[in-house]
């Protein structure tokens, strides 16, 4: 099928990508001209793994191609994707200028049929008023349908190609056997499709987001109580995860979720439950634990090591998550505001995430390797599981540091482990055995 995709962040260019390499024609279109340069030199201006393979094939076997006209991009595609960013406003509002922009610029610049499909994350209501936007703009039929994206950034492909589930939701019979034929490839390997209503569709985006995030919350909140009572958190995590009903994922102790997607599509639920007069406590909370225990990080260090004024602190993983560039919300923003407001000396290394953080904070120190980070540092932060951090030889480490203080915010070291090269240690809700600590 011919397909155009409006948007070339991280969903539009997997979008993409995965569609061309089905076997379709596609055209990813942005208006940031930068990017499209970028793409059209044959690089790829985020990380994602496998996605800079993906895009060179497809690219050179013809069915996926770049542009910045609009006019070029949609003309005779069958569906045309939304997939430009609905970031928050200051009030937890979900902003839907680009939405809107979009959805009128496809309209206006539309000659034939097209199923318009919003992969954006909106809120209740917005493919309704698209809906109505389009019919204002254009005679030409333009069906509306929701398709939100559940991928996740450092999985993305994989989530693509092989789905938990679709969702489709629109009033609109040509949309649905539309995208219905769009999808076959991934129903026929068992993927489910569910059609729905587009409201529906909407919504079951943000309840799994929200669900997500309270489980991380909920995590993270019991963690504080495991370290006050001497309980350990992986364990109260594989207790209740062995219940069937709970099930062990997403069930990890950590810094605080971050991301383009959970803090914004949590308080956006929030504003669109009050805007109907509804109680929203329940997912105001899931965001206030998140926030404050985002904050707790540099309190924790400080347990250990209370004067960090001079010190030098590496912090390990700026990434919001491991295998992605994007530091959006990241917890490791909050932690080295924190750092730089007490006057510590910051130095951080990241595999991959490093060039966006520098644009955020350009005056801290960038390391090239974790060695080089630790070296004559005060204290180890580790904000993002990266595979790396959990192979390295840390006696080498403990051997270049000034002092010996690791802060394991992902729970990937085994305490006994670091108390026994001579850490001091601590963890997200674990207790530290046989600790020899400054606040002992
Ligand atoms: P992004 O910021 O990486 O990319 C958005 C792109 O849209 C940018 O390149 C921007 O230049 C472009 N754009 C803006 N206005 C445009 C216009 N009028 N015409 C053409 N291009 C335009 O955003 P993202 O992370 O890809 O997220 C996109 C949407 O998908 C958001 O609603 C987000 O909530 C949702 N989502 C994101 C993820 C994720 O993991 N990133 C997962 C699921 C859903």
């Amino acid at each position: 099928m011919r397909l155009a995709v409006v948007g070339s962040g991280y969903v539009g260019l997997v979008t993409s990508a995965c569609f061309a390499d089905l076997g379709n024609d596609v055209v990813c279109h942005d208006i940031d001209a930068e990017k499209i340069d970028i793409l059209k030199r044959g690089q790829v201006p985020i990380y994602e793994p496998g996605l800079e393979e993906l895009i060179k094939r497809n690219v050179s076997e013809q069915r996926l191609a770049f542009g910045t006209q609009l006019d070029d991009a949609i003309v005779g595609r069958e569906v045309v994707f939304l997939c430009v960013g609905t970031p928050q406003r200051r009030s937890g509002k979900a902003d839907l200028t680009y939405v809107l922009q979009a959805a009128e610029d496809v309209a206006r610049n539309a000659r034939e049929t097209l199923v318009l499909a919003v992969k954006s994350t909106v809120p209740v209501g917005t493919n309704t008023r698209l809906r109505r936007l389009v019919a204002e703009t254009t005679n030409v039929p333009i069906e509306v349908a929701s398709n939100p994206e559940f991928l996740r950034e450092g999985a993305a492909i994989k989530d693509f190609q092989n789905p938990d589930r679709i969702v489709v939701g629109t009033a609109s019979p040509h949309a649905r056997e539309t995208l219905g034929r769009l999808y076959a490839p991934l129903v026929r390997m068992n993927r489910p499709l569910l059609v729905t209503t587009p409201e529906t569709a909407e919504l079951v985006k943000y309840a799994a987001n929200a669900m997500l995030a309270s489980r991380i919350s909920f995590m993270n909140a019991l963690s504080g109580l495991c370290e006050r009572v001497g309980a350990d958190i992986k364990d109260v995590a594989k207790g209740i995860g062995l219940d069937d009903r709970i099930g062990p994922r997403f069930l990890q102790a950590s810094p605080g979720y971050g991301g383009s997607c959970f803090p914004k599509d949590v308080r956006s639920l929030v504003d669109i439950m009050e805007s109907h007069q509804l109680n929203a406590s329940l997912f105001r909370a899931i965001d206030q634990v998140n926030e404050h225990h985002k904050k707790s990080h540099l309190a924790r260090l400080q347990r250990l090591l209370p004067d960090l004024a001079g010190r030098r602190v590496a912090v390990w993983g700026l990434a919001f998550k491991p295998r992605t560039d994007d530091i959006r919300e990241s917890p490791a923003l909050t932690l080295i505001e924190q750092l730089l407001e007490v006057g510590a000396r910051v130095v951080a290394y990241d595999p991959e995430a490093a060039t966006n953080m520098r644009l955020v904070f350009p005056g801290i120190e960038y390391a090239h390797t974790p060695y080089d980070a630790a070296q004559d540092a005060s204290a180890v932060v580790v904000m993002t599981e990266w595979d790396v951090f959990r192979t390295l030889d840390l006696g080498r480490v403990r051997s270049l540091m000034r002092e010996p203080i690791i802060i394991d915010c992902r729970n990937i070291y085994d305490p006994e482990d670091l108390v026994r090269l001579g850490f001091e240690y601590s963890a997200v809700g674990r207790p530290t055995p046989g600790r020899v600590g400054r606040d002992k």
